[in-house]
């Protein structure tokens, strides 16, 4: 393989620069010229792309986001935006594609290579909901920058004897939310996986309360229903029984930005590595994930038919914990 393409694509996250990087040092290791593709599919389909080389991705590993850009591409859901990027692709000299994404960018990646065109994935979300890799690229950073907001965010809900919710990203997964409820020793995490009302919620601060405990902290994964402000409505109204006055915190975007982690940087280059490895040893239609510590390959077809389950064993950890 002479030439192969790399872009990033959705929702982006820590931990995508380094993994371009990865991607493009072992192309160049291997005899293949890279193609840096900007604003993903949008930019794909319209072949804007710039010759990537060792120097134009050095000094990027410790640089939040993706030099690349990356775009939600309403045109690439169709066959002819699809063909329009396969025709962008040839033009360049492209015979192979490295996508670095989620599960939507990865189902464009499959779609690609049922045209025929050579693509590896790598999974790269901070929703870590990507079946084929225990975790995906963005997810560590993302939970340590959640947990300097829990810790800082307790220092003030002691000092005030308050609950306070905390709400997290994640889509329809509540993966950051578990772990990070666990991992910074929340009262009780509220994800989409789990059914949990409003009573129990009340029930638990009230009984934080009682217990004689100075705060309350519960994360919220955003896709948890009836939904964060529901929640807040029915504490606030509820106030006097509860005994805590109940604060919100959305964090919002910031999870996205920040210098990625040791863990993410080692991770992106990895993965990035593989891809490039497996692009060239005439792998098709693959995802490089990590699982068990371990690099895997999992047809695209798989990676994407279904949203990673969340951890049961977790859940039941996460919940002795709260008590
Ligand atoms: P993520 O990759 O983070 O899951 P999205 O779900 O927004 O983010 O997907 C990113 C982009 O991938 C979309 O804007 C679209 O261009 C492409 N994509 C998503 N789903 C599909 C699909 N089913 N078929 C083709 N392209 C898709």
């Amino acid at each position: 393989m002479k030439r192969i393409a790399v872009l990033t694509s959705g929702g982006d996250g820590p931990g995508l620069n380094p993994c371009i990087r990865a991607v493009t040092r072992m192309a160049l290791h291997l005899g293949a010229e890279v193609l840096g593709v900007r604003r993903g599919y949008e930019g794909l389909i319209a072949g804007d792309a710039v010759e990537l080389d060792r120097r134009s991705v050095g000094g990027i590993m410790g640089r939040g986001g993706t030099f690349l850009g990356a775009t939600r591409c309403p045109e690439f859901y169709e066959n002819k935006g699809r063909k329009e990027a396969l025709r962008a692709l040839n033009r360049l000299g492209a015979e192979g594609l490295v996508v670095i994404g989620g599960n939507g960018s990865l189902t464009g990646a499959l779609e690609m290579h049922r045209m025929g065109f050579p693509v590896v994935g790598v999974p790269a979300t901070i929703d870590n909901d990507v079946t084929g890799t225990d975790i995906a690229i963005g997810v560590d950073t993302v939970l340590n920058t959640i947990l300097d907001a829990v810790d800082r965010i307790k220092d003030t809900a002691a000092s005030h004897a308050r609950a306070f919710l905390i709400e997290t990203m994640g889509r329809n997964s509540g993966y950051l939310a578990l772990v990070s409820g666990l991992a910074g020793g929340a009262e009780l995490v509220l994800i989409p996986e789990v059914e949990t009302s409003l009573e129990a919620v009340a029930a638990t601060v009230e009984s934080a309360y009682v217990r004689g405990k100075s705060h309350c902290i519960i994360i919220v994964a955003e896709g948890w229903k009836p939904g964060t402000r529901a929640l807040v409505d029915y504490l606030a109204e509820r106030r006097e029984e509860l005994g805590f006055a109940v604060r919100l915190t959305v964090l919002g975007y910031i999870q996205r930005g920040g210098k990625p982690s040791a863990f993410d940087r080692r991770l992106a280059t990895h993965l990035g590595a593989a891809a490039a490895e497996a692009l060239t040893n005439g792998e098709r239609g693959v995802m490089v994930g990590w699982i068990g510590n371990r690099l895997a390959l999992t047809p695209l077809e798989e990676a994407v038919a279904f949203q990673k389950e969340i951890d049961l064993e977790l859940c039941e950890l996460a919940a002795i914990m709260e008590r």
